[in-house]
């Protein structure tokens, strides 16, 4: 079901769940900015999503409203998990999806990297 993300930040999403650690997740990164782990249902060899620790809905709330160091934190990390995965010399593709139209269906902002076979063109 997709999210509207500009209604306010729910604290009882899935991925504040994980932050808190009351639900389990395969972390592949952490630091005082960001966490990475795999998503649960891959749509790639490697699909791995990475979140802000701050509670943002989504890219725009982000961009928006985080300091300034929390957004070069959180964009130097997701550059981080990837090539601490060894995706640079092949390459990957990064995703944001935000609000309605894009079927974000997780209200906490989250940065896909999709990765580990030849991804062809963008369909949309
Ligand atoms: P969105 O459609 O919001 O951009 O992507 C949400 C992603 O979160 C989906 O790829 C979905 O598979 C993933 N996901 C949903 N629930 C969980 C969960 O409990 N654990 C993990 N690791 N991934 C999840």
């Amino acid at each position: 079901m997709p999210v509207d993300a500009t209604l306010p930040y729910d604290d009882q999403n899935i991925f504040a769940k994980i932050l808190r650690g009351e639900i389990p997740s395969k972390t592949v990164f952490e630091n005082e900015f960001a966490l990475a782990f795999n998503d649960i249902a891959p749509q790639a060899p490697t699909h791995i999503l990475v979140i802000p620790k701050g509670a943002y809905v989504s890219w725009d709330d982000f961009s928006a409203r985080a300091p300034d160091a929390e957004i070069l934190g959180f964009v130097r990390a997701v550059g981080e998990v990837a090539r601490a995965a060894g995706l640079v010399t092949s390459g990957y593709r990064l995703l944001a999806n935000t609000g309605l139209d894009s079927h974000q269906e997780v209200p906490h902002l989250h940065v896909h990297i999709f990765a580990g076979q030849p991804l062809g063109p963008m369909l949309i």
